[in-house]
């Protein structure tokens, strides 16, 4: 559930009529509601309250500052995959023993930074990157916290762009070759073993494959224990997916999952750590976006929006599906027709959705997508020197422009000129 609600025919993000903010900031725009982020927060909070747990925002979904101290205040730790977003979390005001540091490829400046500043814990893919860890924390006299990212070879059944968890795919060590490596890693003075890390992939709509990744890890515990390791804390990854078309997609609850976690990890006594990204923020945001021309082609009408690839990349990446709705409901009983989604950029992959039915639209009108809250904003760029697009938060009945738009100005001047170039003047 979200809190983008049609009152009186009028779309709301909470207790703010969308079309206001249109007014305030320009379309396009994204908009995140506040109650939204901490509700599915909590939802996962409440799922695993029967074990010791720490719920890590996987922030790459997401990583603006308002969304980060919203959840960072209402307790959420933060999973991490790069110097900036490590900094991003403390900027939030995050400490950092609720970190964790994810991703296959950390350098050594990274490495230094989080050790530096502070860290939960290591998820180390891979034996070069290990080794890397030790000699640095050696190096700076600290013991670097560690868990070992498995891959269970399971088929997350999702896009294939966003499965990680089958053996051809870059992340993890191989779970066969497990009990190896962390025999390595315990002769490694620079690290402590504290657990075992896995993530499976993005967008599951099913409980099964998590499951029988758990059981994996599950008797993989027993196996390291056996062989003298101390594995007191799982992180289960993230990947939870969220119901981008409402009328026939139902991913298992929070509550699901977590009764799953609770099931076949219990009896375990370890702390759970899991990373939600696009659960948490993907339902809390919109895209809103303005009609250009509604055009008429061979045999379809096109709706050209002022929205493109640039600003939502999810339609032409990963053949993404969103619901896009009219911020104002047509009047009852108007016959849906269907239209051709489509941004101004120049390719043909700038395309939202095809043979959508809407009801009729005309230049002028604001349409929002839904689910956009994820993997919208963060993945913007600036092709077609389009300006980054900002982005909006409400709480209740207050909103705030949480990033602005840039001027024009501002992105032009981000490019400099070399001395050679400006001797010269353009004849
Ligand atoms: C992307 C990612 C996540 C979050 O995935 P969602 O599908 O957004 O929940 C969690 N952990 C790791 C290691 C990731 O790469």
């Amino acid at each position: 559930m979200d809190h983008f609600l049609y009152r009186d025919g009028a779309l709301f993000a909470e207790d703010v009529p969308v079309a206001e903010i249109a007014a305030a900031v320009g379309t396009p725009f994204y908009v995140y509601s506040t109650a939204t982020l901490l509700r599915h927060f909590q939802a996962f909070d409440e799922a695993l309250e029967e074990m010791d747990h720490l719920v890590c925002y996987a922030m790459k979904a997401n990583s603006n500052q308002a969304v980060l101290r919203t959840l960072a205040q209402a307790g959420a730790g933060m999973d991490v995959v790069s110097e900036g977003e490590y900094r991003r979390a403390r900027a939030a005001g995050v400490s950092g023993d609720k970190i964790v540091f994810s991703g296959v490829g950390k350098t050594d400046r990274e490495i230094r930074v989080a050790l530096e500043g502070g860290i939960r814990q290591f998820n180390v893919e891979s034996e070069p990157e290990m080794e890397v860890l030790n000699a640095v924390a050696l190096e700076l006299g600290k013991v670097a916290p560690i868990t070992i990212r498995v891959n269970p070879d399971v088929d997350a059944k999702t896009h294939e762009k966003i499965a990680t968890g089958k053996s051809e795919n870059k992340f993890g060590i191989p779970i066969a070759r497990a009990r190896e490596v962390y025999a390595m890693a315990a002769g490694l003075t620079g690290l402590k073993i504290v657990g075992i890390d896995v993530h499976i992939g993005s967008q599951l709509v099913d409980l099964a494959p998590f499951e029988q990744a758990y059981r994996k890890v599950a008797e993989l515990t027993e196996q390291l224990r056996a062989d003298g390791h101390t594995i007191s804390r799982l992180d289960l990854g993230g990947g939870l997916g969220i119901p981008y078309e409402r009328s026939n997609e139902a991913p298992p609850l929070p509550s699901q999952y977590g009764a799953m976690v609770q099931r076949v990890l219990g009896h375990l006594g370890c702390e759970i750590e899991i990373e939600p990204g696009r659960l948490i923020a993907g339902n809390a945001g919109l895209l809103v976006s303005e009609v250009i021309y509604v055009k008429s082609g061979e045999g379809r009408d096109f709706l050209i929006l002022d929205a493109a690839m640039n600003d939502l990349i999810r339609p032409a990446m990963y053949e993404a599906y969103h619901e896009i709705v009219p911020v104002i409901e047509a009047a009852a009983g108007s016959e849906k027709q269907p239209y051709d989604i489509v941004g101004p950029v120049c390719e043909t992959g700038d395309t939202f959705a095809k043979q959508r039915d809407m009801v009729p639209l005309v230049a002028g009108d604001l349409v929002a997508f839904r689910s956009a809250g994820a993997y919208g904003a963060v993945m913007a760029s600036e092709y077609n020197s389009r300006p980054l697009i900002p982005e909006v938060m409400v709480h209740g009945d207050q909103f705030a422009v949480i990033r602005a738009r840039p001027t024009f100005d501002e992105m032009i001047n981000r490019d400099t000129i070399p001395e050679w170039l400006e001797a010269h003047s353009v004849p």
